[in-house]
């Protein structure tokens, strides 16, 4: 019997001396010193108690020993709970009653909330500081280097990663070791990742993005990876010249591109570029382009379905879209009230299926049967359109469709315009309801620093280029745009603060 992600990412490790891990401090971590780490981790989680299936709440900095212990999760076929260390203390109270953990992994500084919260479901709390200390680490650093690995099959879990909860509460996505695996290959592949590459990874390693895209591609590859702890202009600017790829959110680059530093030079070396999480403005992407000599290649993913689609590594990168379906992966566009299959040019639901497609929502089953067809395919709650050539464009969340005076208005469309008025930042559009309408248009602008503008400026160049009924009828301007810990607009947020 085997452990199929153990068995692909980590074991075929266990001789490879090149380096892995390069650290803030400095450090490296060979693959083999990894896989050794792993294995100790994985004997801590044993002693504990841990048994295959157990779910294992991680909320504790970014460093090395937090990677291994994913490694650890796996190998001892336990389920990887990772949480962003920004939830509070009532936020981690929900998480930890619906995920009943075994193990608690936390930040010394966080222990006695934690201790608290544990006691309820009867976990044990281990610590893991950012000096690489805590009862954890110092257990792992006497366990022996070999941990016997624990047999798991293709359906069993590997994961619960809960949704960043942009559009309401965080749901507990289950993922099995088919899911990630089978997506790590597709896009090892497609991006032609190498032992050669080496990773800027500034992401956190609590979402799937940093944690899944990012590592378990370079395991699969035996790529190295410069683990930062956060995202640090300077440290990404220093390390530029000697990486070949950097995976961020659309927010990297507009600070990149704030950098006078960030030239055609300094990312001579560098082979790839890719954004996700939230939709990256063609602004952007031309402008990262002009600077750097680099399309950074947009691609488009969920928690519940890890990676679904990429603009191609060969081939044309087009703003504004987020490419093809990966291989293994199929994506429909269908009629959000039928189902039926739409054609190409219409805008509809997306929906997916494939291997990467999740089991289903943790402790949810009627919400999984919502949105998880018999048929296999998952209803992303997000709207799109596809080219004839079968290229996919995001129109936006269903949930954030505006529908006034009968008509369906697609915040980004507005957005879009909206951006390219001189002076403007950045924008969001949504809908409040309205007693004629059905519900009227609110378009919420960040100026530029420095920049006065006024709704009436914005009105008077906007309107001329869009039909009368998508004119947004108020204009606000808050500080700044609401934004969940993974940097996404939450519009229900703005809805419910200019909404009556
Ligand atoms: P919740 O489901 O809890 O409301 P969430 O959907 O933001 O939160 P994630 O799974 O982290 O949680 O994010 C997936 C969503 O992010 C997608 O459904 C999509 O709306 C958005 N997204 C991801 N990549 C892109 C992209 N390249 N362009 C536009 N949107 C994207
Ligand atoms: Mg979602």
């Amino acid at each position: 019997m085997t452990n199929i992600l153990y068995d692909a990412l980590i074991a075929p490790h266990a001789g490879n001396e090149q380096p892995f891990m390069d650290c803030d401090d400095g450090s490296t971590i060979t693959y083999a010193g990894f896989v050794r780490r792993v294995a100790q981790l994985a004997h801590v989680l044993q002693n504990a108690g841990v048994t295959t299936g157990d779910r294992i709440v991680v909320q504790a900095p970014k460093t090395p020993d937090t990677v291994a212990l994913y490694g650890a999760v796996v190998q001892i076929g336990a389920v990887y709970l990772p949480l962003n260390t920004a939830y509070t203390q009532s936020e981690l109270g929900y998480f930890i009653k619906d995920a009943s953990p075994r193990v608690i992994v936390c930040d010394h500084n966080d222990r006695t909330v934690m201790s608290d919260l544990g006691a309820e479901v009867n976990a044990t709390i281990l610590t893991l500081d950012t000096a690489g200390t805590g009862t954890l680490s110092t257990a792992a650093n006497k366990a022996p280097e070999h941990f016997d690995t624990r047999p798991r099959g293709p359906e069993d879990l590997a994961a619960l990663l809960y949704t960043s909860g942009t559009t309401g509460r965080s749901k507990g996505a289950m993922l099995s070791h088919k899911n990630l695996l089978s997506n790590a290959q597709a896009l090892t592949d497609l991006w032609e990742i190498t032992h050669q590459d080496r990773l800027i990874h500034a992401l956190p390693i609590f979402h799937t993005h940093g944690l899944f895209v990012a590592l378990n591609t370079c395991l699969l590859a035996g790529a190295q990876v410069r683990l930062m702890e956060t995202f640090n202009q300077d440290a990404i600017v220093e390390e530029l010249p000697k990486s070949t790829m950097l995976m961020g959110v659309p927010t990297f680059y507009t600070r990149l591109l704030g950098d006078p530093r960030t030239t055609t030079d300094l990312c001579a070396n560098m082979r790839l570029f890719v954004s996700g999480s939230a939709p990256l403005l063609a602004e952007t992407h031309t402008a990262f382009l002009d600077r750097t000599d680099h399309r950074i290649l947009e691609r488009y993913g969920m928690t519940e379905t890890n990676m679904i689609t990429s603009n191609p590594y060969d081939g044309d990168r087009i703003a504004g879209t987020v490419g093809y379906p990966l291989p293994g992966t199929e994506v429909e566009i269908t009629d959000p009230e039928t189902g039926r299959a739409l054609p190409a040019g219409e805008i509809g639901m997306i929906e997916v299926r494939g291997d990467n497609v999740f089991q289903g929502y943790w402790n949810m089953p009627e919400k999984t049967r919502e949105e998880l067809r018999e048929t296999g395919f998952f209803i992303t709650g997000d709207l799109g359109v596809k080219s004839e050539d079968g290229r996919i464009s995001i129109v936006g969340r269903q949930k954030d469709l505006i529908i006034s005076g009968g008509y369906n208005i697609y915040p980004k469309e507005i957005e879009d315009v909206i951006n390219e008025v001189d002076g403007v930042l950045e924008s969001a559009v949504f809908g409040v309801s309205h007693p004629d309408f059905g519900e009227s248009i609110i378009a919420a602008v960040i100026p530029e620093q420095g920049v006065t503008l006024t709704g009436k400026d914005i009105a008077e160049k906007i309107e001329p280029l869009l039909a009368r009924f998508k004119h947004p009828r108020q204009y606000v301007m808050p500080d700044a745009l609401p934004r969940n810990t993974m940097g996404k607009v939450q519009k229900n947020i703005l809805r419910d603060t200019y909404g009556t």
